[in-house]
């Protein structure tokens, strides 16, 4: 039942078996609810494979193998329980190109892309792998004889619920800290995108994670409000769009969990006339385009700092460069077909509202083939409402809206109005105008002259206000602290020759 090995090279279209669910270290029908529903291949339209929807039923049954497997895992050294974190690592390099295919056909993502989002997955790991030096809790003398401690300790059986941006990256956001701190790890793919986490879950069992300790639960809703709702779930990690990041906090806190969910974004990227056209320029289309604009950091709104004078001839090569995009080698499809269909809409909005349509990727295909799925090309919107969905709603696609401003304070206002919190870049050559916006944007990650400022390991990776709701960072170290609970101890070993208040 595993998925077959396959050495394929190019965008051909691939089939695959169906996703199943992985239990106590077998493949399992779904038997909560047994429907299904086809996983697309976004750039030719057609399904590559069906996804089993899984219900309560199966959410027992995971929990009630994780929580089996839990005792011996728990009890292992970190150090032990790392060295299986380092074993997987070996063989996703080694099968990097086959997991890169994995991420493309189902995503749609480039090959590229594909490939430096498994490298960046294989760079979470790593992190995991780090965790037994970093993970000496503290220890202090307090009072004559009496020392107080502090120790991590696995939380039991924890869950992540991920989207369909980033099959394996997101997932890496989480497992190898839920498991490096001695955590049983239940993972909700996204639906979309459930075949990279099949053979995820079978290079841990080759690493030899014992079973029981990783698992799957292929589904949608019914899947995750099951795992919201299980007492056996001790924390879950939400990863996915506000609307639903909002819904399942709720849920997870009223059930009594630990939760942190990250929800969607509308990034501000701040250009002002002194920015270096030559890493502006590049950066901006790149960090609007890249992974067809289905980023959570990608670049939605363009803040033109400025008279026009000066900045148009900046805007002109920007839009020059976006409209340059090649489909199909350049910039890969968009997820869905409905996904096309909102992104479309959402361009025609802004154009009913008064915005300019400078380029404009409605209605484009790959030029060299025949690929027929869902595809819209770079699309800019100039002279955009900053109160138009195209000005604070998320589009989720390859879509840029620029708004015009004439001061660097003009800009702040309109970033910091946006309920959102992901990311915020400034493009400039001065010091003082990156310093203005790196303290007074309300983004949890703030960029100079980088349009995607996403932290690498061993920063954290957070957002603030709607695009996180809950505590702390999700990767890092506030990972390990949020999968992990504090003992405190106090100990006196000691006789104690005079009285104190310990006495
Ligand atoms: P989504 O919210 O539709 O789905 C995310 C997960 O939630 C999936 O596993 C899905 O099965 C599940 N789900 C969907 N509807 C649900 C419901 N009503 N109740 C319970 N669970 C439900 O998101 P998506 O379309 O897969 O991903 C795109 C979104 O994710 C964008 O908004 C993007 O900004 C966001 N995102 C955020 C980050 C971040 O770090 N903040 C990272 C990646 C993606």
């Amino acid at each position: 039942m595993a998925l077959p090995r396959f050495a394929a090279t190019s965008y051909e279209f691939t089939e695959y078996v169906s996703a199943r669910n992985w239990i106590g270290g077998t493949w399992r029908e779904a038997i909560g609810q047994p429907a299904s529903q086809p996983v697309p291949n976004p750039r030719w339209g057609r399904p590559m494979s069906i996804v089993q929807l899984s219900g309560k039923v199966d959410v027992d049954a995971a929990v009630a193998a994780a929580r089996s497997a839990l005792p011996a895992w728990r009890d292992l050294a970190v150090r032990d329980r790392a060295q299986i974190l380092y074993k997987a690592r070996e063989i996703l390099l080694r099968d990097l190109v086959e997991l890169s295919w994995l991420v493309s056909h189902e995503n749609g993502k480039l090959y590229s892309e594909a490939e430096a989002e498994v490298l960046k997955a294989i760079e979470c790991l790593e992190f995991g792998c780090s965790l037994p030096n970093l993970t000496a809790g503290g220890r202090l003398e307090v009072s004559r004889g009496v020392t107080c401690e502090t120790a991590y300790e696995a939380l039991g059986v924890v869950a992540g619920v991920v989207p369909f941006n980033f099959p394996i990256m997101v997932p890496m956001w989480m497992i190898p800290q839920a498991l490096a701190g001695g955590n049983a790890f239940l993972l909700k793919p996204s639906e979309r995108v459930p075949l990279t986490t099949m053979r995820l879950a079978e290079s841990f069992a080759e690493a030899g994670l014992p079973p029981g300790i990783f698992s799957l639960v292929q589904g949608g809703k019914e899947a995750v409000e099951a795992l919201c709702d299980h007492p056996g779930v001790k924390a879950l990690a939400f990863v996915g769009s506000t609307r639903v990041a909002r819904a399942v906090y709720a849920r997870s806190c009223a059930a009594g969990k630990r939760a942190l969910c990250l929800g969607g974004a509308k990034n501000h990227l701040i250009l002002v006339p002194d920015a270096d056209p030559e890493v502006a320029v590049e950066n901006i289309v790149a960090s609007f385009t890249g992974c067809a604009g289905q980023r959570c950091m990608a670049a939605s709104v363009l803040l033109a700092v400025g008279p026009a004078v000066d900045i148009e001839p900046l805007l002109e090569r920007v839009a020059a460069r976006a409209a340059g995009i090649r489909l199909g080698s350049e910039m890969g499809p968009v997820a869905t077909a409905a996904a096309a269909e909102r992104i479309t809409r959402a361009i025609g909005n802004a154009e009913t509202l008064g915005a300019r349509v400078i380029v404009d990727g409605r209605g484009r295909f790959p030029e060299d083939n025949d690929h027929d799925g869902w595809w819209v090309g770079p699309t800019i919107l100039d002279h955009v409402d900053p109160a138009s969905e195209a000005g604070c709603e998320e589009i989720f696609g390859p879509v840029l809206s620029i708004i015009r401003v004439q001061t660097l304070d003009d800009a702040l206002r309109i970033e910091n109005a946006n309920p959102y919190g992901n990311a915020a870049t400034v493009y400039t050559t001065s010091g003082d105008v990156a310093r203005r916006v790196r303290t007074m944007a309300e983004a949890g990650m703030c960029g100079v002259n980088v349009g995607v400022p996403v932290p690498r390991e061993p920063f954290g990776f957070g957002g603030w206000n709607d695009s996180c709701f809950g505590h702390g960072n999700i990767t890092g170290w506030d990972g390990y602290r949020f999968w992990t609970r504090q003992r405190k101890i106090t100990a006196k070993w000691a006789a104690q020759r005079d009285s104190d208040w310990m006495s």
